[in-house]
Protein backbone atom coordinates (compact mmCIF):
# COMPACT_ATOMS: atom_id res chain seq x y z
CA UNK A 1 0.00 0.00 0.00
CA UNK A 2 1.48 3.10 -1.23
CA UNK A 3 0.47 6.72 1.10
CA UNK A 4 2.13 9.59 0.28
CA UNK A 5 2.32 12.81 2.61
CA UNK A 6 2.32 16.09 0.98
CA UNK A 7 4.19 18.62 3.29
CA UNK A 8 6.76 18.34 5.93
CA UNK A 9 6.17 20.52 8.48
CA UNK A 10 4.91 19.19 12.06
CA UNK A 11 1.30 18.17 10.94
CA UNK A 12 2.78 15.87 8.17
CA UNK A 13 5.39 14.74 10.18
CA UNK A 14 2.86 13.47 12.75
CA UNK A 15 0.86 12.06 9.86
CA UNK A 16 3.77 10.29 9.12
CA UNK A 17 4.31 8.74 12.43
CA UNK A 18 1.60 7.40 13.20
CA UNK A 19 1.57 5.33 10.27
CA UNK A 20 5.07 4.22 10.76
CA UNK A 21 4.11 3.29 13.97
CA UNK A 22 1.21 0.77 12.57
CA UNK A 23 3.79 -0.50 10.10
CA UNK A 24 2.42 1.58 6.69
CA UNK A 25 5.00 2.23 4.33
CA UNK A 26 4.93 6.01 4.28
CA UNK A 27 6.71 8.68 1.40
CA UNK A 28 6.66 12.43 2.45
CA UNK A 29 7.41 14.93 0.31
CA UNK A 30 8.52 18.36 1.20
CA UNK A 31 9.03 21.23 -0.80
CA UNK A 32 11.72 23.34 1.16
CA UNK A 33 15.37 22.00 1.59
CA UNK A 34 14.19 21.78 5.41
CA UNK A 35 11.42 20.46 7.24
CA UNK A 36 9.43 22.06 9.85
CA UNK A 37 7.01 24.11 7.63
CA UNK A 38 6.36 27.24 9.90
CA UNK A 39 8.04 26.12 12.71
CA UNK A 40 11.66 25.41 11.53
CA UNK A 41 15.08 26.19 12.30
CA UNK A 42 16.79 29.67 10.88
CA UNK A 43 20.30 30.10 10.88
CA UNK A 44 21.94 33.42 12.41
CA UNK A 45 25.16 35.09 13.19
CA UNK A 46 26.63 31.58 13.29
CA UNK A 47 23.36 30.79 15.85
CA UNK A 48 20.57 28.33 15.20
CA UNK A 49 17.30 30.22 16.37
CA UNK A 50 13.31 29.58 15.34
CA UNK A 51 11.52 31.05 12.07
CA UNK A 52 9.69 32.83 14.84
CA UNK A 53 8.98 32.70 18.61
CA UNK A 54 6.69 29.90 19.36
CA UNK A 55 4.59 29.21 22.94
CA UNK A 56 3.66 26.15 23.88
CA UNK A 57 1.93 25.17 26.71
CA UNK A 58 0.83 22.38 29.17
CA UNK A 59 -2.37 21.34 27.55
CA UNK A 60 -0.70 20.78 24.48
CA UNK A 61 -1.60 17.14 25.19
CA UNK A 62 -0.90 15.44 21.70
CA UNK A 63 1.97 17.05 20.71
CA UNK A 64 3.69 16.29 24.17
CA UNK A 65 2.80 12.37 23.55
CA UNK A 66 3.20 12.27 20.41
CA UNK A 67 7.11 13.72 20.92
CA UNK A 68 7.47 10.97 23.62
CA UNK A 69 6.33 8.47 20.97
CA UNK A 70 9.26 9.12 19.11
CA UNK A 71 11.61 9.02 22.34
CA UNK A 72 11.85 12.60 23.34
CA UNK A 73 12.44 13.40 26.43
CA UNK A 74 10.19 15.74 27.88
CA UNK A 75 11.81 16.99 31.12
CA UNK A 76 14.98 17.47 29.26
CA UNK A 77 13.62 19.21 26.22
CA UNK A 78 11.28 21.96 27.84
CA UNK A 79 12.03 24.07 30.88
CA UNK A 80 8.48 24.45 32.48
CA UNK A 81 7.39 27.07 34.10
CA UNK A 82 3.88 27.63 35.60
CA UNK A 83 2.06 30.44 34.55
CA UNK A 84 3.60 33.90 35.49
CA UNK A 85 2.81 36.72 33.25
CA UNK A 86 3.46 40.37 33.59
CA UNK A 87 1.55 42.64 31.07
CA UNK A 88 3.03 46.37 31.28
CA UNK A 89 0.87 49.05 29.59
CA UNK A 90 2.18 52.52 28.81
CA UNK A 91 -1.00 53.54 30.69
CA UNK A 92 -1.96 51.49 34.06
CA UNK A 93 -0.21 49.64 35.99
CA UNK A 94 1.26 46.55 35.55
CA UNK A 95 -0.94 43.02 35.26
CA UNK A 96 -0.47 39.83 36.71
CA UNK A 97 -1.46 36.48 34.86
CA UNK A 98 0.08 34.40 37.53
CA UNK A 99 -0.27 31.15 39.84
CA UNK A 100 2.79 31.83 41.82
CA UNK A 101 2.13 32.15 45.92
CA UNK A 102 0.80 29.63 48.53
CA UNK A 103 -3.07 29.70 47.55
CA UNK A 104 -3.82 26.52 45.32
CA UNK A 105 -5.33 26.94 41.64
CA UNK A 106 -6.82 28.70 40.60
CA UNK A 107 -7.12 31.12 44.01
CA UNK A 108 -3.28 31.83 43.33
CA UNK A 109 -4.44 32.70 39.87
CA UNK A 110 -7.66 35.09 41.44
CA UNK A 111 -5.45 36.34 44.08
CA UNK A 112 -2.65 37.67 41.78
CA UNK A 113 -5.16 39.45 38.99
CA UNK A 114 -7.22 40.99 42.09
CA UNK A 115 -3.89 42.72 43.14
CA UNK A 116 -2.73 43.84 40.09
CA UNK A 117 -6.89 44.47 38.30
CA UNK A 118 -8.74 45.34 41.44
CA UNK A 119 -11.91 43.29 42.73
CA UNK A 120 -13.61 44.53 39.98
CA UNK A 121 -11.17 43.33 37.83
CA UNK A 122 -11.39 39.66 39.22
CA UNK A 123 -15.34 39.93 38.91
CA UNK A 124 -15.17 40.59 35.23
CA UNK A 125 -12.98 37.36 34.57
CA UNK A 126 -15.23 35.56 36.28
CA UNK A 127 -18.63 36.72 34.22
CA UNK A 128 -16.70 36.44 31.27
CA UNK A 129 -15.56 32.45 32.19
CA UNK A 130 -18.67 31.70 33.80
CA UNK A 131 -20.50 33.03 30.34
CA UNK A 132 -18.32 30.18 28.24
CA UNK A 133 -21.05 27.69 28.24
CA UNK A 134 -24.11 29.76 27.22
CA UNK A 135 -21.81 31.12 24.64
CA UNK A 136 -20.89 28.05 22.94
CA UNK A 137 -24.31 27.20 22.67
CA UNK A 138 -24.97 30.51 20.66
CA UNK A 139 -23.89 31.50 17.30
CA UNK A 140 -20.15 32.48 17.22
CA UNK A 141 -19.92 36.53 17.53
CA UNK A 142 -16.65 38.61 17.74
CA UNK A 143 -14.78 38.47 20.70
CA UNK A 144 -14.80 42.67 21.01
CA UNK A 145 -18.54 41.95 21.05
CA UNK A 146 -17.95 39.21 24.22
CA UNK A 147 -16.26 41.43 26.07
CA UNK A 148 -18.91 44.15 25.74
CA UNK A 149 -21.72 41.19 26.53
CA UNK A 150 -20.13 40.48 29.32
CA UNK A 151 -18.85 44.08 30.19
CA UNK A 152 -15.16 44.19 30.66
CA UNK A 153 -13.66 46.97 31.45
CA UNK A 154 -11.05 48.93 28.89
CA UNK A 155 -8.46 48.37 31.25
CA UNK A 156 -9.06 44.62 30.73
CA UNK A 157 -9.81 44.32 27.23
CA UNK A 158 -6.81 46.36 26.28
CA UNK A 159 -3.91 45.32 29.18
CA UNK A 160 -5.70 41.40 29.04
CA UNK A 161 -7.96 39.96 26.51
CA UNK A 162 -6.84 42.04 23.15
CA UNK A 163 -3.24 40.75 23.86
CA UNK A 164 -4.31 37.12 24.98
CA UNK A 165 -6.65 37.19 21.79
CA UNK A 166 -3.30 38.29 19.45
CA UNK A 167 -1.38 35.80 20.90
CA UNK A 168 -3.61 32.33 20.54
CA UNK A 169 -5.88 33.56 17.59
CA UNK A 170 -3.47 35.55 15.61
CA UNK A 171 -6.61 37.91 14.82
CA UNK A 172 -7.49 41.18 16.03
CA UNK A 173 -10.18 41.49 18.66
CA UNK A 174 -13.15 42.98 16.19
CA UNK A 175 -12.64 39.67 14.04
CA UNK A 176 -11.80 37.22 15.66
CA UNK A 177 -13.44 34.31 17.21
CA UNK A 178 -15.26 33.99 20.14
CA UNK A 179 -16.12 30.39 20.52
CA UNK A 180 -12.26 30.16 19.65
CA UNK A 181 -10.82 31.77 22.06
CA UNK A 182 -13.31 30.51 24.58
CA UNK A 183 -12.18 26.79 23.37
CA UNK A 184 -8.62 28.23 24.35
CA UNK A 185 -9.20 29.59 27.73
CA UNK A 186 -11.14 26.86 29.04
CA UNK A 187 -8.81 23.91 27.67
CA UNK A 188 -5.71 26.53 29.23
CA UNK A 189 -6.56 28.44 32.47
CA UNK A 190 -10.28 26.79 33.29
CA UNK A 191 -8.67 23.19 34.13
CA UNK A 192 -5.74 21.56 36.08
CA UNK A 193 -2.71 23.98 37.24
CA UNK A 194 -0.13 21.84 34.75
CA UNK A 195 -2.71 22.57 31.96
CA UNK A 196 -1.36 26.45 31.75
CA UNK A 197 2.17 26.15 32.46
CA UNK A 198 4.34 27.70 30.07
CA UNK A 199 6.62 25.39 28.06
CA UNK A 200 10.25 26.72 26.56
CA UNK A 201 12.03 24.37 24.41
CA UNK A 202 15.91 23.93 25.40
CA UNK A 203 16.84 24.03 21.74
CA UNK A 204 15.46 25.55 18.45
CA UNK A 205 12.06 24.08 16.90
CA UNK A 206 13.43 21.76 13.95
CA UNK A 207 15.97 20.10 16.44
CA UNK A 208 12.57 19.68 18.82
CA UNK A 209 10.76 17.68 16.88
CA UNK A 210 11.44 17.54 12.81
CA UNK A 211 14.98 16.12 13.63
CA UNK A 212 13.66 13.23 15.91
CA UNK A 213 10.78 12.96 13.63
CA UNK A 214 13.03 12.09 10.55
CA UNK A 215 14.72 9.70 12.89
CA UNK A 216 11.96 7.55 13.85
CA UNK A 217 10.21 7.55 10.27
CA UNK A 218 13.14 6.15 8.67
CA UNK A 219 13.70 4.02 11.15
CA UNK A 220 10.32 2.60 10.59
CA UNK A 221 10.87 2.39 7.28
CA UNK A 222 9.30 5.41 5.80
CA UNK A 223 11.02 7.99 3.47
CA UNK A 224 11.42 11.35 3.16
CA UNK A 225 12.31 13.86 0.30
CA UNK A 226 13.33 17.24 0.44
CA UNK A 227 12.99 19.68 -2.25
CA UNK A 228 10.52 17.84 -3.67
CA UNK A 229 7.38 19.84 -4.50
CA UNK A 230 4.33 18.46 -5.77
CA UNK A 231 2.85 20.16 -8.60
CA UNK A 232 -0.19 18.30 -9.67
CA UNK A 233 -2.43 15.43 -8.18
CA UNK A 234 -3.51 13.00 -10.40
CA UNK A 235 -7.13 12.30 -10.00
CA UNK A 236 -9.51 9.76 -12.02
CA UNK A 237 -12.75 9.18 -11.33
CA UNK A 238 -12.41 10.42 -8.09
CA UNK A 239 -9.81 7.93 -7.15
CA UNK A 240 -6.31 9.52 -6.40
CA UNK A 241 -3.75 7.99 -8.93
CA UNK A 242 -0.63 9.34 -8.61
CA UNK A 243 1.17 12.91 -7.59
CA UNK A 244 3.15 14.62 -10.56
CA UNK A 245 6.61 16.73 -8.99
CA UNK A 246 8.18 20.27 -10.51
CA UNK A 247 10.93 17.96 -11.86
CA UNK A 248 8.03 15.88 -13.64
CA UNK A 249 8.53 13.15 -12.04
CA UNK A 250 5.33 10.73 -11.18
CA UNK A 251 4.68 9.07 -7.84
CA UNK A 252 1.87 6.68 -7.65
CA UNK A 253 0.44 6.33 -4.53
CA UNK A 254 -2.85 4.53 -3.08
CA UNK A 255 -3.48 7.26 -0.71
CA UNK A 256 -2.43 10.68 -0.35
CA UNK A 257 -2.51 13.25 2.31
CA UNK A 258 -1.79 16.82 2.29
CA UNK A 259 -0.37 18.32 4.93
CA UNK A 260 -0.09 22.13 3.79
CA UNK A 261 -1.53 25.31 4.62
CA UNK A 262 -4.83 26.03 4.00
CA UNK A 263 -4.31 28.24 0.53
CA UNK A 264 -1.85 25.69 -0.17
CA UNK A 265 -3.81 22.80 0.46
CA UNK A 266 -6.76 24.71 -1.89
CA UNK A 267 -4.52 25.23 -4.80
CA UNK A 268 -3.25 22.05 -4.76
CA UNK A 269 -6.63 20.02 -4.43
CA UNK A 270 -8.65 22.60 -6.72
CA UNK A 271 -10.91 21.84 -9.25
CA UNK A 272 -11.75 18.19 -7.07
CA UNK A 273 -11.81 20.01 -3.64
CA UNK A 274 -13.54 23.29 -2.71
CA UNK A 275 -11.37 24.08 0.21
CA UNK A 276 -12.60 27.48 1.92
CA UNK A 277 -9.21 29.78 2.24
CA UNK A 278 -9.25 32.36 5.29
CA UNK A 279 -7.47 35.05 5.27
CA UNK A 280 -3.95 34.62 6.25
CA UNK A 281 -2.32 36.84 8.87
CA UNK A 282 1.45 37.58 9.64
CA UNK A 283 3.36 37.40 12.54
CA UNK A 284 6.96 39.09 13.23
CA UNK A 285 9.78 38.74 15.61
CA UNK A 286 12.37 40.86 15.99
CA UNK A 287 15.82 39.58 17.25
CA UNK A 288 17.52 41.58 19.39
CA UNK A 289 21.22 40.48 20.35
CA UNK A 290 22.21 42.17 23.36
CA UNK A 291 25.27 42.19 25.25
CA UNK A 292 25.75 38.53 26.99
CA UNK A 293 24.56 39.26 30.11
CA UNK A 294 20.93 40.49 29.72
CA UNK A 295 18.32 39.04 31.12
CA UNK A 296 14.43 39.11 31.51
CA UNK A 297 13.07 38.58 35.15
CA UNK A 298 11.13 36.43 33.49
CA UNK A 299 10.72 33.91 30.73
CA UNK A 300 8.21 36.44 28.88
CA UNK A 301 6.92 40.07 29.38
CA UNK A 302 3.82 41.30 27.73
CA UNK A 303 3.61 44.79 26.45
CA UNK A 304 0.59 46.95 25.53
CA UNK A 305 0.15 50.71 24.40
CA UNK A 306 3.30 49.87 22.26
CA UNK A 307 4.29 48.30 18.58
CA UNK A 308 6.15 45.45 20.76
CA UNK A 309 3.54 42.93 22.04
CA UNK A 310 5.96 40.73 23.95
CA UNK A 311 8.92 39.79 24.48
CA UNK A 312 10.65 36.57 25.04
CA UNK A 313 13.97 35.85 26.92
CA UNK A 314 16.45 33.57 24.84
CA UNK A 315 19.23 34.05 26.64
CA UNK A 316 19.21 30.28 28.17
CA UNK A 317 19.85 29.59 24.68
CA UNK A 318 22.04 32.24 23.21
CA UNK A 319 23.17 34.75 26.42
CA UNK A 320 21.93 37.89 25.80
CA UNK A 321 19.11 37.19 22.86
CA UNK A 322 15.87 38.36 23.08
CA UNK A 323 12.75 37.39 20.99
CA UNK A 324 10.48 40.58 20.07
CA UNK A 325 6.75 39.20 18.79
CA UNK A 326 4.29 41.73 16.71
CA UNK A 327 1.15 39.36 16.15
CA UNK A 328 -1.79 39.91 13.35
CA UNK A 329 -2.09 42.99 11.19
CA UNK A 330 -1.10 46.68 11.64
CA UNK A 331 0.41 49.48 11.53
CA UNK A 332 4.26 47.05 11.63
CA UNK A 333 3.58 45.77 8.07
CA UNK A 334 4.49 48.81 6.37
CA UNK A 335 7.72 49.83 8.47
CA UNK A 336 11.28 49.17 7.09
CA UNK A 337 12.95 46.29 8.88
CA UNK A 338 15.61 49.93 10.46
CA UNK A 339 12.27 51.49 11.05
CA UNK A 340 10.63 48.43 13.17
CA UNK A 341 14.28 47.95 14.82
CA UNK A 342 14.85 51.55 16.05
CA UNK A 343 10.76 51.64 17.34
CA UNK A 344 11.39 48.47 19.48
CA UNK A 345 14.73 48.89 20.87
CA UNK A 346 13.57 52.23 22.18
CA UNK A 347 9.94 50.71 23.53
CA UNK A 348 11.70 47.84 24.88
CA UNK A 349 14.09 50.41 26.90
CA UNK A 350 11.58 52.63 27.88
CA UNK A 351 9.53 49.76 29.86
CA UNK A 352 12.63 48.09 30.83
CA UNK A 353 15.34 51.00 31.40
CA UNK A 354 17.99 47.95 32.25
CA UNK A 355 17.95 47.02 28.84
CA UNK A 356 20.28 49.12 26.65
CA UNK A 357 18.77 51.49 24.46
CA UNK A 358 20.24 49.52 21.12
CA UNK A 359 20.79 45.93 20.59
CA UNK A 360 24.38 45.03 19.11
CA UNK A 361 22.64 43.07 16.24
CA UNK A 362 18.76 42.52 15.00
CA UNK A 363 17.26 40.13 12.87
CA UNK A 364 13.88 40.94 11.78
CA UNK A 365 11.62 38.21 10.71
CA UNK A 366 8.28 38.28 8.82
CA UNK A 367 5.92 35.33 8.17
CA UNK A 368 3.09 37.00 6.37
CA UNK A 369 1.08 33.89 6.18
CA UNK A 370 1.65 32.90 9.66
CA UNK A 371 -1.88 31.48 10.60
CA UNK A 372 -5.16 31.50 9.39
CA UNK A 373 -7.00 34.18 10.58
CA UNK A 374 -9.63 33.13 13.42
CA UNK A 375 -12.43 34.98 12.50
CA UNK A 376 -15.74 35.01 13.46
CA UNK A 377 -17.72 31.06 11.87
CA UNK A 378 -14.76 29.47 11.01
CA UNK A 379 -15.18 26.99 12.59
CA UNK A 380 -17.91 26.24 9.98
CA UNK A 381 -15.25 26.67 6.76
CA UNK A 382 -12.74 24.62 8.10
CA UNK A 383 -12.46 21.07 5.72
CA UNK A 384 -12.54 17.25 7.78
CA UNK A 385 -9.51 14.88 7.02
CA UNK A 386 -11.67 12.59 4.71
CA UNK A 387 -12.72 13.83 1.38
CA UNK A 388 -15.05 13.13 -1.08
CA UNK A 389 -12.06 11.41 -3.60
CA UNK A 390 -11.22 7.79 -2.83
CA UNK A 391 -7.50 8.53 -1.20
CA UNK A 392 -7.49 11.77 -0.76
CA UNK A 393 -6.92 13.16 2.64
CA UNK A 394 -6.09 16.26 4.55
CA UNK A 395 -3.90 17.01 7.41
CA UNK A 396 -2.74 20.36 8.19
CA UNK A 397 -3.47 23.12 11.32
CA UNK A 398 -6.76 24.03 9.28
CA UNK A 399 -8.48 21.24 9.07
CA UNK A 400 -11.22 21.39 11.69
CA UNK A 401 -10.58 20.63 15.49
CA UNK A 402 -11.99 23.48 17.41
CA UNK A 403 -8.09 24.84 17.94
CA UNK A 404 -6.48 28.14 16.11
CA UNK A 405 -3.05 27.79 14.12
CA UNK A 406 -1.12 26.09 16.41
CA UNK A 407 1.53 23.23 16.98
CA UNK A 408 -1.25 21.12 18.98
CA UNK A 409 -3.88 21.54 16.06
CA UNK A 410 -1.54 20.84 13.67
CA UNK A 411 -0.44 17.42 15.60
CA UNK A 412 -3.76 16.82 16.37
CA UNK A 413 -4.97 16.53 12.79
CA UNK A 414 -1.93 15.17 11.49
CA UNK A 415 -2.08 12.14 13.66
CA UNK A 416 -6.21 12.26 13.84
CA UNK A 417 -6.03 12.19 9.49
CA UNK A 418 -3.55 9.41 9.65
CA UNK A 419 -5.44 6.88 11.95
CA UNK A 420 -8.77 7.14 10.01
CA UNK A 421 -6.43 6.61 6.96
CA UNK A 422 -5.54 3.11 8.57
CA UNK A 423 -8.77 2.33 9.97
CA UNK A 424 -9.86 2.57 6.49
CA UNK A 425 -7.30 0.03 5.30
CA UNK A 426 -8.03 -2.27 8.05
C1 LIG B 1 6.02 33.20 13.44
C2 LIG B 1 5.06 32.14 13.89
C3 LIG B 1 4.76 32.06 15.24
C4 LIG B 1 3.88 31.08 15.69
N1 LIG B 1 3.65 30.97 17.02
C5 LIG B 1 2.99 29.90 17.50
C6 LIG B 1 2.92 29.65 18.89
O1 LIG B 1 3.41 30.44 19.70
N2 LIG B 1 2.31 28.52 19.33
C7 LIG B 1 1.76 27.62 18.45
O2 LIG B 1 1.26 26.58 18.90
N3 LIG B 1 1.77 27.84 17.11
C8 LIG B 1 2.36 28.96 16.62
N4 LIG B 1 2.44 29.18 15.27
C9 LIG B 1 1.65 28.33 14.36
C10 LIG B 1 2.32 27.00 14.03
O3 LIG B 1 3.66 27.18 13.66
C11 LIG B 1 1.56 26.36 12.87
O4 LIG B 1 0.21 26.20 13.24
C12 LIG B 1 2.10 24.99 12.50
O5 LIG B 1 3.50 25.01 12.34
C13 LIG B 1 1.44 24.54 11.20
O6 LIG B 1 1.97 23.29 10.83
P1 LIG B 1 1.43 22.53 9.54
O7 LIG B 1 2.23 21.29 9.41
O8 LIG B 1 -0.05 22.44 9.60
O9 LIG B 1 1.72 23.51 8.31
P2 LIG B 1 3.11 24.06 7.73
O10 LIG B 1 4.07 24.27 8.82
O11 LIG B 1 2.77 25.21 6.87
O12 LIG B 1 3.67 22.86 6.85
C14 LIG B 1 3.34 22.67 5.51
C15 LIG B 1 4.57 22.17 4.78
O13 LIG B 1 4.20 21.82 3.44
C16 LIG B 1 5.22 22.22 2.55
N5 LIG B 1 4.58 22.36 1.23
C17 LIG B 1 3.70 23.31 0.84
N6 LIG B 1 3.32 23.10 -0.44
C18 LIG B 1 3.96 21.98 -0.86
C19 LIG B 1 3.98 21.25 -2.09
N7 LIG B 1 3.25 21.65 -3.15
N8 LIG B 1 4.76 20.16 -2.18
C20 LIG B 1 5.51 19.73 -1.12
N9 LIG B 1 5.53 20.40 0.07
C21 LIG B 1 4.77 21.50 0.20
C22 LIG B 1 5.71 23.54 3.15
O14 LIG B 1 7.00 23.85 2.69
C23 LIG B 1 5.67 23.22 4.64
O15 LIG B 1 6.89 22.69 5.10
C24 LIG B 1 3.26 30.18 14.76
C25 LIG B 1 3.56 30.28 13.41
C26 LIG B 1 4.45 31.24 12.98
C27 LIG B 1 4.79 31.32 11.51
Amino acid sequence: MSIVIIGGGWSGLAAAITLCQQDHSVHLLESAKQLGGRARNVEWQNKTIDNGQHLMIGAYHHMLAMMELIGIDINKSFQRYPIDITINDTEYQPLHLSAKGWLPWPFSLAWNLANSAGLSGLKQVANLQSNIPKLLKNKDISVSDWLLHTKQSERLIKQLWEPLCLATLNTPIDQASAHLLATVLQDSLGQNKSFADLLVPRQPLGDLFPRQAVRYIEQHGGKISLQTRVKQLLIKQKKIQAVITQDGETITAEHIIVATSPTQSADLTSPHLNIDTPAEYPICTIYLQYPFDTRLSSPMLGLTGTLSQWIFDRSKQHPGLMAVVISGPGEHEAMSKNELIQQVCKEIHQQLPSLPETADHSLVIREKRATFACTVNIEKMRPNSQTNISGLWLAGDFVANSYPATLEGAIRNGESCAKLLALSLA
